[in-house]
């Protein structure tokens, strides 16, 4: 093919319905792949049971459905994937990277970069997070749709929680890990992402592999100014009308079609998607 392979995904995590800032990165995520003739998978990152909503997960999936947004492959689950978490930690652990944290939230006071308070108990203890350690170096990476991005791994970020005192894996060493062994290509996400990107690249590197390539999107804002998300309770999609939430989407990205058939409306949306759209974008308001 034209293009060389590529797998991207769509990666909820299932604290609530679908809604429209959520529909819009589904519809992002797929239109890249598609365009690039690349997979498209859908994961679902339910690492976190009481900040989940029970049937968000059914209703995520019965929504993309309901758009013609149709994945390849099975849906993957996080919250099977414990062993393949705990694997990684091991071989962070036998290189060194990981410690065990007891420092509360009040001990850290906010401080926005860890300080290093428990850098020497790198063995297992009881009733801790466990830390990351990031190297003390700076990273840059190319962001396909906002360009050169870098960062003091160090001074900027600090080491970073990948599992939790109180039990689940953390996200960032989930989704690096998920990303890893489902040869994730390309990742496009919403710019609140874009500072994670940096811990991932960073936990790609201690686990020897290569970092996929990472694109942020400019958030939806709602009428308040707020980013659309599950936390601010924006409004559920309604599946029934489902031609109506793509022209609406479709309308942000201008890419509307003069179709209303889901299938077909967004198959003449990725042959008139391009990432060029979205570069010159700030941000997409409705
Ligand atoms: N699960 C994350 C979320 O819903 C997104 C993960 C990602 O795209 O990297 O915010």
């Amino acid at each position: 093919s034209q293009y060389p392979a590529y797998i991207g995904r769509f990666a909820p995590s299932p604290t609530g319905p679908l809604h429209h800032g959520s529909l819009l990165a589904a519809v992002i995520s797929y239109l890249d792949a598609r365009k690039h003739q690349g997979r498209w998978l859908v994961r679902i990152e339910d690492l976190d049971p009481p900040r989940e909503q029970p049937g968000a997960a059914a209703s995520i999936l019965h929504s993309l459905e309901a758009h013609g947004l149709h994945w390849d492959g099975e849906v993957r689950y996080q919250s099977e994937r414990g062993d393949a978490f705990e694997a990684a930690l091991a071989r962070l652990a036998d290189k060194g990277r990981l410690f065990w944290c007891q420092c509360s939230r009040k001990q850290l006071g906010g401080q926005p970069v860890y300080p290093g308070t428990c850098h020497a108990y790198d063995r297992p203890r009881p009733d801790c997070a466990i830390r990351f350690r990031v190297p003390d170096r700076e990273d840059r990476f190319d962001d396909l749709l906002q360009g050169w991005q870098s960062a003091h791994l160090g001074r900027d970020y600090g080491d970073v929680v990948v599992k939790r005192r109180d039990g689940p894996y953390a996200y960032q060493l989930a989704v690096t890990v998920d990303d890893l062994d489902q040869g994730i290509t390309d990742v496009i996400r919403g710019i609140d992402l874009q500072s994670s990107t940096f811990w991932q690249r960073a936990l790609f590197d201690a686990l020897d592999a290569e970092p996929p390539r990472y694109g942020h999107f400019p958030v939806l804002i709602g009428p308040d100014g707020q980013k659309l998300s599950k936390q601010n309770r924006a409004p559920a999609i309604d599946d029934t009308r489902p031609s109506h939430n793509l022209h609406q989407v479709l309308r942000f990205l201008d890419l509307d079609v003069a179709e209303d058939r889901p299938d077909i409306m967004l198959a003449q949306a990725v042959n008139a998607w391009s990432r060029a759209t979205l570069m010159s974008r700030d941000a997409i308001i409705p």
